[in-house]
């Protein structure tokens, strides 16, 4: 198994009871390896408090782009350096397979240091001078205390996105992680400060979305959040923000539409779509969870995704080689497990693969990758988020019937379509209700590039433009041109 260090606030499980301190669980075999300090509404309290001063008088702030840049980049280049104990701290964590944080997650995290560096670095702002009497300049200056709460399903990209962009643009950061995987960005944090990131300027609250998450995102002393997680959680918060009127960034779920059509390279169609519904064990908001495959060309592409589903290596996630690991946590478990009841119930779907426990498997929070054909859009299946490896087909009549069933969804964060057809192609990239559309490919990023959802996945953007709105506020400093008469109100 790989080695991984605990970061300096977390202490390996001796069996002891937990007294104020959070549990972090193996879901290879639920039992707990690790405990970190809870923060209460209290710790939240003093660590905005501390945040408040680090942003109103502390240096962070009033450094210049290129010199917080400089410490970034020194962070980044550590994130880089610790990329396997990194990797081993989210798979332990997670239950995700190490080889998928070894490679792309760990480079993005540190990549996401030294893109907000640059973009800081390089941003140009905004004169106006057609009034003639004025010169209008646009300035744009950190939004404050920045609280940051994220999920667990890919802790460090998804954290280290939003904490990158804060910080290069001169926020302080509260950063509250998933009460289930705190441990890699515990260590994240010590990685910043190890590159000369300033006292209270990165603050790290464990705990539950309640109380810790909830004492956050309600403090006064708190300017702007930005969140990643669940619609449901999403919903709450910008409920509890409203109270103070904060600025508030929201990146939720998804269930998301993979098109195939008879114009598709049927092979890499099948690669493609078993990336979108299995990587990261199908705990993704992008995962391309809704198949909808035109039906001239049905029966080849469910006969080898299904071989190929059924074929996937399932194990124990520190184990290099395997595909899928088990998920993260108990009640997420069952409640993937209440979705797979739901199919011999109904005689609409049917199960083409896994529904359950894998055999061989009797501890831990393994699931069988799973397959069912569903035989319309409406169903509970095809409309809710299962977040786990769990594939809903649907055989369509052609493109626009895709296209409707697509669209008839509570969300919009991305959507896939497979097809050498110019023509479909660019009809679908525009009728698709997506903040994403990917086109002959499964998850691709660019970080410049806008990502966020419509309609129920999520309110902004992140990327160049949406992250730089969410972490600053625009100032607009009027000054004439040359000195000019003002009426003289008051003189009779
Ligand atoms: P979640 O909503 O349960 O939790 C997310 C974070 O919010 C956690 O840190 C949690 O402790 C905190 N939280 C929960 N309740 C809170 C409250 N009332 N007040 C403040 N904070 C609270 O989500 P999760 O289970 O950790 O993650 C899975 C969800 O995240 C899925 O729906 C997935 O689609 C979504 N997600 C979205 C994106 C995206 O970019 N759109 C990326 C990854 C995951």
């Amino acid at each position: 198994m790989t080695a991984y260090t605990l970061p300096a606030a977390a202490m390996p499980w001796d069996g002891a009871p937990l007294v104020d301190r959070l549990g972090v669980l193996h879901p290879a075999n639920e039992k707990p390896f690790a405990s970190v300090p809870l923060a209460s509404a209290d710790d939240i309290g003093a660590m905005v408090a501390r945040a408040r001063a680090a942003f109103d008088l502390g240096p962070w702030p009033r450094l210049t782009p290129s010199e917080r840049g400089t410490i970034l980049r020194r962070a980044a280049d550590l994130i880089e350096g610790a990329r396997e104990e990194l990797a081993a701290l989210q798979a332990m964590e997670t239950g995700i397979p190490i080889s998928q944080f070894m490679g792309m997650h760990v480079s993005r995290t540190a990549e996401n240091f030294r893109f907000f560096s640059d973009v800081v670095n390089t941003a140009a702002g905004e004169t106006y001078e057609q009034t003639g009497r004025y010169l209008s300049i646009v300035t744009r200056q950190p939004a404050g205390v920045a609280a940051i709460l994220s999920p667990w399903n890919a802790p460090l990209i998804l954290a280290s996105m939003k904490a990158a962009a804060a910080l290069a643009l001169g926020n302080v950061v509260i950063l509250k992680p998933s009460e289930y995987a705190p441990l890699s960005v515990l260590r994240l944090a010590e990685l910043l400060y190890q590159a000369g990131v300033p006292d209270d300027v990165l603050q790290v609250a464990c705990g539950p979305g309640q109380p810790t998450g909830a004492a956050l995102v309600e403090h006064a002393g708190v300017d702007v959040i930005g969140f990643i997680g669940g619609t449901a959680t999403g919903k709450r918060i910008m409920a509890a923000a409203s109270a103070t009127l904060k600025k508030v960034g929201l990146e939720l779920g998804g269930k998301s539409a993979n098109i195939i059509l008879a114009s598709a390279d049927l092979d890499r169609a099948v690669d493609g779509s078993l990336m979108g519904i299995f990587m990261g064990n199908g705990e993704q908001c992008l995962a391309g969870s809704r198949i909808l495959v035109e039906a001239s060309v049905a029966d080849p592409f469910i006969d080898a995704f299904v071989a190929r589903t059924k074929a996937l290596k399932v194990g124990d996630p520190m184990d290099p080689t395997t595909e899928i690991g088990p998920l993260a946590f108990r009640a997420h478990y069952d409640r993937v497990m209440s979705f797979a009841a739901q199919i011999e119930a109904n005689p609409a779907y049917t199960l083409l693969a896994g529904g359950g426990r894998p055999p061989g498997f009797d501890e831990g929070l393994y699931f069988a990758p799973t397959v069912v054909e569903a035989a319309h859009n409406a169903l509970p299946l095809c409309q809710q988020e299962i977040f786990g490896p769990f594939a809903m087909i649907q055989r369509v009549r052609n493109l626009d019937d895709a296209l409707a069933r697509a669209n008839d969804s509570d969300f919009g964060l991305v959507s896939y379509i497979w097809s050498n057809d110019l023509g479909a192609v660019m009809k679908a990239q525009g009728a698709l209700k997506a903040g994403t559309v990917w086109v002959n490919t499964p998850m691709a990023r660019d970080v410049r590039a806008p990502f966020g959802g419509i309609k129920q996945s999520g309110i902004g953007r992140d990327g160049i433009k949406g992250s730089v709105d969410l972490f600053t506020e625009e100032k607009t400093v009027m000054i004439p041109q040359a000195p000019f008469d003002l009426p003289k109100l008051g003189m009779g």
